[in-house]
Protein backbone atom coordinates (compact mmCIF):
# COMPACT_ATOMS: atom_id res chain seq x y z
CA UNK A 1 0.00 0.00 0.00
CA UNK A 2 0.95 3.63 -0.27
CA UNK A 3 -0.11 6.40 2.05
CA UNK A 4 0.02 10.11 1.30
CA UNK A 5 -0.72 12.59 4.07
CA UNK A 6 -1.99 15.45 1.89
CA UNK A 7 -2.58 17.90 4.73
CA UNK A 8 -2.41 17.71 8.50
CA UNK A 9 -2.98 20.14 11.36
CA UNK A 10 -5.60 22.39 12.88
CA UNK A 11 -6.16 24.06 9.50
CA UNK A 12 -7.20 20.87 7.71
CA UNK A 13 -6.65 17.13 7.43
CA UNK A 14 -6.77 14.74 4.50
CA UNK A 15 -4.94 11.50 3.70
CA UNK A 16 -4.94 9.34 0.57
CA UNK A 17 -4.49 5.58 0.93
CA UNK A 18 -3.70 3.51 -2.16
CA UNK A 19 -4.29 -0.20 -1.82
CA UNK A 20 -3.52 -1.80 -5.15
CA UNK A 21 -5.81 -0.01 -7.58
CA UNK A 22 -8.17 1.16 -4.84
CA UNK A 23 -7.88 4.81 -3.84
CA UNK A 24 -9.57 6.02 -0.69
CA UNK A 25 -9.48 9.31 1.12
CA UNK A 26 -9.62 9.72 4.88
CA UNK A 27 -11.13 13.11 5.79
CA UNK A 28 -11.58 16.03 3.43
CA UNK A 29 -10.62 18.94 5.67
CA UNK A 30 -8.95 21.18 3.09
CA UNK A 31 -10.63 22.75 0.06
CA UNK A 32 -11.82 20.43 -2.71
CA UNK A 33 -9.64 22.40 -5.09
CA UNK A 34 -6.54 21.69 -2.99
CA UNK A 35 -7.46 18.01 -2.59
CA UNK A 36 -8.03 17.62 -6.34
CA UNK A 37 -4.74 19.34 -7.18
CA UNK A 38 -2.83 17.19 -4.71
CA UNK A 39 -4.45 14.02 -6.03
CA UNK A 40 -3.55 14.98 -9.59
CA UNK A 41 0.10 15.43 -8.57
CA UNK A 42 -0.06 11.80 -7.49
CA UNK A 43 -1.73 10.71 -10.73
CA UNK A 44 -5.12 10.15 -9.07
CA UNK A 45 -8.35 11.72 -10.29
CA UNK A 46 -11.03 12.74 -7.79
CA UNK A 47 -13.42 10.74 -9.97
CA UNK A 48 -11.24 7.69 -9.28
CA UNK A 49 -11.75 7.75 -5.50
CA UNK A 50 -13.68 4.69 -4.31
CA UNK A 51 -14.54 6.06 -0.89
CA UNK A 52 -14.09 8.90 1.56
CA UNK A 53 -13.93 7.95 5.25
CA UNK A 54 -14.81 10.71 7.71
CA UNK A 55 -13.49 10.55 11.27
CA UNK A 56 -15.75 13.27 12.74
CA UNK A 57 -17.68 16.38 11.79
CA UNK A 58 -15.24 19.16 12.75
CA UNK A 59 -14.47 21.64 9.98
CA UNK A 60 -10.80 20.67 9.74
CA UNK A 61 -11.96 17.20 8.62
CA UNK A 62 -14.91 17.92 6.32
CA UNK A 63 -14.66 21.43 4.85
CA UNK A 64 -13.83 20.25 1.31
CA UNK A 65 -16.30 17.36 1.26
CA UNK A 66 -19.36 18.94 -0.33
CA UNK A 67 -17.53 20.29 -3.38
CA UNK A 68 -15.32 17.19 -3.67
CA UNK A 69 -18.44 15.02 -3.98
CA UNK A 70 -19.49 17.01 -7.02
CA UNK A 71 -16.28 15.91 -8.76
CA UNK A 72 -16.20 12.39 -7.38
CA UNK A 73 -18.73 9.58 -7.17
CA UNK A 74 -17.05 8.22 -4.03
CA UNK A 75 -19.17 6.72 -1.29
CA UNK A 76 -18.84 8.45 2.08
CA UNK A 77 -18.35 6.16 5.07
CA UNK A 78 -18.81 7.40 8.60
CA UNK A 79 -20.61 6.73 11.88
CA UNK A 80 -24.43 7.15 11.89
CA UNK A 81 -24.58 10.34 14.02
CA UNK A 82 -21.78 11.97 12.02
CA UNK A 83 -23.54 10.98 8.79
CA UNK A 84 -26.87 12.41 9.95
CA UNK A 85 -25.18 15.68 10.85
CA UNK A 86 -23.52 15.93 7.44
CA UNK A 87 -26.81 15.09 5.71
CA UNK A 88 -28.59 17.83 7.65
CA UNK A 89 -25.84 20.22 6.55
CA UNK A 90 -26.52 19.10 2.98
CA UNK A 91 -22.91 18.00 2.46
CA UNK A 92 -23.63 14.59 0.95
CA UNK A 93 -25.82 13.88 -2.11
CA UNK A 94 -28.68 11.40 -1.74
CA UNK A 95 -27.59 7.77 -1.77
CA UNK A 96 -23.89 8.44 -1.32
CA UNK A 97 -23.65 7.94 2.44
CA UNK A 98 -22.98 4.57 4.04
CA UNK A 99 -22.79 4.35 7.78
CA UNK A 100 -20.19 2.09 9.26
CA UNK A 101 -20.90 0.01 12.34
CA UNK A 102 -17.60 -1.76 12.69
CA UNK A 103 -16.02 -2.93 9.41
CA UNK A 104 -16.50 -2.61 5.65
CA UNK A 105 -14.72 -4.08 2.66
CA UNK A 106 -13.73 -2.11 -0.40
CA UNK A 107 -12.22 -4.46 -2.97
CA UNK A 108 -9.64 -6.42 -0.94
CA UNK A 109 -9.18 -3.65 1.61
CA UNK A 110 -10.79 -4.05 5.02
CA UNK A 111 -11.61 -0.85 6.90
CA UNK A 112 -12.56 -0.81 10.57
CA UNK A 113 -13.48 2.07 12.82
CA UNK A 114 -12.73 2.40 16.51
CA UNK A 115 -14.06 5.02 18.97
CA UNK A 116 -11.84 7.84 20.20
CA UNK A 117 -12.39 10.38 22.97
CA UNK A 118 -12.92 13.81 21.40
CA UNK A 119 -15.56 16.55 21.58
CA UNK A 120 -17.52 15.51 18.49
CA UNK A 121 -20.74 13.51 17.93
CA UNK A 122 -19.19 10.07 17.49
CA UNK A 123 -15.52 10.45 16.58
CA UNK A 124 -13.51 7.47 15.35
CA UNK A 125 -10.12 6.41 14.06
CA UNK A 126 -9.71 3.88 11.26
CA UNK A 127 -7.60 0.85 10.55
CA UNK A 128 -7.08 -0.36 6.98
CA UNK A 129 -5.72 -3.84 6.35
CA UNK A 130 -4.87 -5.68 3.16
CA UNK A 131 -2.78 -8.83 2.73
CA UNK A 132 -1.27 -8.54 6.21
CA UNK A 133 -0.40 -4.87 5.86
CA UNK A 134 -2.03 -2.38 8.17
CA UNK A 135 -2.35 1.39 8.26
CA UNK A 136 -3.98 3.27 11.14
CA UNK A 137 -5.34 6.81 11.23
CA UNK A 138 -5.73 8.20 14.73
CA UNK A 139 -5.94 11.94 15.28
CA UNK A 140 -8.11 14.11 17.53
CA UNK A 141 -7.59 12.02 20.64
CA UNK A 142 -8.40 13.45 24.05
CA UNK A 143 -7.35 10.44 26.02
CA UNK A 144 -5.54 7.17 25.45
CA UNK A 145 -6.75 3.80 26.62
CA UNK A 146 -6.02 0.13 26.00
CA UNK A 147 -8.62 -0.15 23.25
CA UNK A 148 -6.62 2.31 21.13
CA UNK A 149 -3.40 0.34 21.59
CA UNK A 150 -5.31 -2.77 20.56
CA UNK A 151 -6.77 -1.08 17.48
CA UNK A 152 -3.30 0.08 16.42
CA UNK A 153 -1.52 -3.18 17.28
CA UNK A 154 0.88 -4.61 14.67
CA UNK A 155 0.45 -1.66 12.32
CA UNK A 156 2.98 -0.94 9.58
CA UNK A 157 2.06 2.75 9.54
CA UNK A 158 0.26 4.98 12.03
CA UNK A 159 -0.83 8.53 11.31
CA UNK A 160 -0.69 9.60 14.93
CA UNK A 161 -1.71 12.83 16.57
CA UNK A 162 1.05 14.74 18.35
CA UNK A 163 -0.87 17.95 18.82
CA UNK A 164 0.74 20.17 21.42
CA UNK A 165 3.61 20.86 23.74
CA UNK A 166 2.19 21.50 27.24
CA UNK A 167 4.53 24.44 27.94
CA UNK A 168 3.77 26.17 24.64
CA UNK A 169 0.06 25.62 25.24
CA UNK A 170 0.28 27.01 28.78
CA UNK A 171 2.27 30.09 27.75
CA UNK A 172 0.56 30.52 24.38
CA UNK A 173 -2.11 32.94 23.14
CA UNK A 174 -5.23 30.78 23.59
CA UNK A 175 -7.92 31.79 26.11
CA UNK A 176 -8.10 29.61 29.25
CA UNK A 177 -11.26 27.72 28.17
CA UNK A 178 -9.60 26.67 24.92
CA UNK A 179 -6.40 25.60 26.68
CA UNK A 180 -8.54 23.49 28.97
CA UNK A 181 -10.44 21.99 26.05
CA UNK A 182 -7.30 21.08 24.11
CA UNK A 183 -5.52 19.38 27.00
CA UNK A 184 -8.75 17.85 28.36
CA UNK A 185 -10.01 14.27 27.97
CA UNK A 186 -12.02 15.13 24.82
CA UNK A 187 -9.45 17.39 23.21
CA UNK A 188 -6.06 16.56 21.77
CA UNK A 189 -2.89 14.60 22.54
CA UNK A 190 0.41 16.09 23.68
CA UNK A 191 3.78 15.12 22.21
CA UNK A 192 4.67 13.19 25.36
CA UNK A 193 1.39 11.27 25.31
CA UNK A 194 1.97 10.39 21.66
CA UNK A 195 5.41 9.04 22.58
CA UNK A 196 4.02 7.04 25.48
CA UNK A 197 1.40 5.53 23.23
CA UNK A 198 4.05 4.47 20.71
CA UNK A 199 5.97 2.76 23.53
CA UNK A 200 2.90 0.84 24.62
CA UNK A 201 1.40 -0.24 21.29
CA UNK A 202 2.17 -3.87 20.31
CA UNK A 203 4.59 -3.67 17.39
CA UNK A 204 5.77 -5.56 14.35
CA UNK A 205 9.54 -5.41 13.84
CA UNK A 206 9.33 -1.92 12.41
CA UNK A 207 6.72 0.81 12.76
CA UNK A 208 6.50 3.97 10.68
CA UNK A 209 4.74 6.90 12.31
CA UNK A 210 3.56 10.18 10.87
CA UNK A 211 3.46 12.83 13.60
CA UNK A 212 0.16 14.44 12.68
CA UNK A 213 -2.35 17.15 13.54
CA UNK A 214 0.30 19.45 15.02
CA UNK A 215 -1.06 22.63 16.54
CA UNK A 216 0.00 25.74 14.70
CA UNK A 217 0.55 27.79 17.85
CA UNK A 218 1.23 25.23 20.53
CA UNK A 219 3.76 22.99 18.82
CA UNK A 220 6.56 22.83 16.27
CA UNK A 221 7.63 19.90 14.14
CA UNK A 222 11.19 19.76 15.63
CA UNK A 223 9.75 19.86 19.14
CA UNK A 224 7.22 17.09 18.42
CA UNK A 225 9.91 14.93 16.84
CA UNK A 226 12.37 15.58 19.66
CA UNK A 227 9.87 14.89 22.44
CA UNK A 228 8.48 11.69 20.92
CA UNK A 229 12.04 10.43 20.16
CA UNK A 230 13.07 11.23 23.71
CA UNK A 231 10.18 9.25 25.19
CA UNK A 232 10.99 6.30 22.91
CA UNK A 233 14.68 6.49 23.81
CA UNK A 234 14.04 6.69 27.54
CA UNK A 235 12.00 3.52 27.26
CA UNK A 236 14.78 1.57 25.54
CA UNK A 237 17.20 1.93 22.65
CA UNK A 238 15.55 -1.03 20.84
CA UNK A 239 12.26 0.75 20.89
CA UNK A 240 13.92 3.88 19.56
CA UNK A 241 15.29 1.89 16.60
CA UNK A 242 12.01 0.09 16.03
CA UNK A 243 10.02 3.23 15.31
CA UNK A 244 10.68 5.71 12.47
CA UNK A 245 9.10 9.13 12.71
CA UNK A 246 7.92 11.08 9.67
CA UNK A 247 6.77 14.69 9.48
CA UNK A 248 3.45 16.03 8.28
CA UNK A 249 2.68 19.56 7.12
CA UNK A 250 -0.41 21.79 6.92
CA UNK A 251 -0.29 21.79 3.13
CA UNK A 252 2.69 19.73 1.87
CA UNK A 253 2.12 16.09 0.90
CA UNK A 254 4.28 13.41 2.55
CA UNK A 255 4.22 9.94 0.95
CA UNK A 256 5.29 6.51 2.13
CA UNK A 257 5.24 3.05 0.60
CA UNK A 258 4.85 0.06 2.89
ZN1 LIG B 1 -11.72 17.52 15.95
ZN1 LIG C 1 -9.02 17.90 13.91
Amino acid sequence: MRIHVLASGSTGNSTLLQAGKTNILIDAGISARAITAKLEQLGVKAAGLAAVFITHEHQDHIQGLKVLLKKSGATVFTRPDTGNFMRRMDLIPEGRLQTIEKAVHIDDLQAECFPVSHDALDPVGYTFTRRGEKAVIMTDLGRLDDSLAQAAADADVIVMESNFDPRLLKEGPYPPFLKKRISGPRGHLSNTEAGEFLCAVPKKSHLKVFLAHLSRYNNTLPLAKYTVSQVLFENGADLYNQVSLFPTYPMKTVSLKF
